[in-house]
């Protein structure tokens, strides 16, 4: 997808800050944090929502998702603890449509969300 955001920084078209990559997955850190930690894990496959993942996103996500504890111990925070959030749709403020996991720790975090 030419114009979306996540897609241009996969085909290193955008410059990040990475933490972990392989063939299907990349993180990288948020560009605005709202944590010491704040992580992005992104299927490098276009799915633009959870809503619109289907049966053959079913093995990326589950990898992106086992994937997950290693980002975590690589920025520093699977002792201390993490939480994942994926914002999907208008009221979860989702703002790219690229499914983004969030990660983020490095300080106790609020619950419930706002
Ligand atoms: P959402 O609100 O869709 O769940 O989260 C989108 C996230 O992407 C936000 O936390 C925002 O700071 C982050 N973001 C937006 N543009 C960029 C960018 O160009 N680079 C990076 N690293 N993060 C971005
Ligand atoms: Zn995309």
């Amino acid at each position: 997808m030419a114009d979306c955001l996540f897609c241009r920084i996969v085909e290193g078209q955008l410059p990040a800050d990475k933490v972990y990559e392989d063939e299907h997955v990349l993180a990288f850190r948020d560009i605005n944090p709202q944590a010491p930690q704040h992580v992005l894990v992104i299927p490098k496959r276009h799915i633009a929502s959870l809503n619109e993942a289907g049966d053959d996103d079913v093995p990326v996500l589950g990898h992106l998702q086992r994937v997950i504890p290693e980002v975590a111990r690589r920025v520093g925070v699977a002792e201390s603890g993490y939480r994942v959030v994926v914002n999907t749709g208008r009221d979860a403020l989702q703002t790219v449509f690229h499914v983004h996991y969030h990660v983020l720790g490095g300080r106790t975090l609020q619950w419930p969300p706002g």
